[in-house]
């Protein structure tokens, strides 16, 4: 019964990526991307976390977050006990801008409805966003300074998620003081998790 589930879901998948490409969302990326990177981890996580877009690193392997800051994550992630294949880890804009330049605001609302229907696939009980790319999505108007490692209940698609605000971790690496915010940050989410599987 699960293998059918999971199969389904990793169609719905491929057919998110085919619609990307069939429907040539933002050309001029498009052109010089070595890869689409669509995603990596469990696509039955509870757990998703989105950040802004690959890297050099990401672009040659076609995975999210394998670089320096994919690194830090990872490290992250382990400090409270979960791996990265429990969860799952996308980005807003799914192929790497040149120079490695922030997204552009054509970029994120071009890649945001395969977004919303990746997130209709793994259909996850919190979104963790990393920086303010993605963040300014999920929590209009709001400042990452003021809102981040604070979980917020929205209601996304028609369904109540939790949102957990965090700096990205490429920002956090080499700047001490956001680097100590984010680790902090980042030991909430067990309690937030625990307290989703409590309110079952
Ligand atoms: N930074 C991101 O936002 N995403 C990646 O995949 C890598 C670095």
């Amino acid at each position: 019964m699960t293998t059918t589930v999971k199969k389904d879901k990793n169609t719905l998948l491929e057919q998110i990526k085919a619609d990307i490409l069939s429907n040539n969302i933002c050309p001029d990326l498009a052109r010089d991307a070595k890869n689409l990177v669509m995603g990596d981890g469990d696509i039955n996580a509870e757990v998703v976390f989105i950040g802004e877009a690959p890297g050099k690193n990401e672009d040659e392997v076609g995975l999210p977050f394998v670089g320096a800051a994919g690194k830090f994550l990872d490290e992250m992630l382990g400090e409270i006990g979960v791996r990265r294949d429990e969860v799952y880890i996308t980005n807003i804009v799914k192929y790497r801008p040149p120079n490695n330049r922030d997204p552009l605001p054509d970029e994120k609302s071009a890649f945001w409805p395969y977004l919303i229907r990746q997130l209709g696939v793994i259909n996850p009980k919190i979104i963790v966003t990393l920086g303010r790319h993605s963040m300014e999505y999920f929590l209009p108007n709001q400042k990452i300074s003021l809102v981040h490692g604070q979980a917020k209940r929205v209601v996304f698609a028609d369904k109540k998620i939790i949102i957990f605000p965090l700096y990205h971790p490429a920002a956090a690496l080499y700047n001490g003081s956001m680097r100590k915010v984010l680790i902090e940050d980042f030991k909430k989410l067990p309690k937030i998790i625990e307290v989703l599987k409590n309110n079952k």
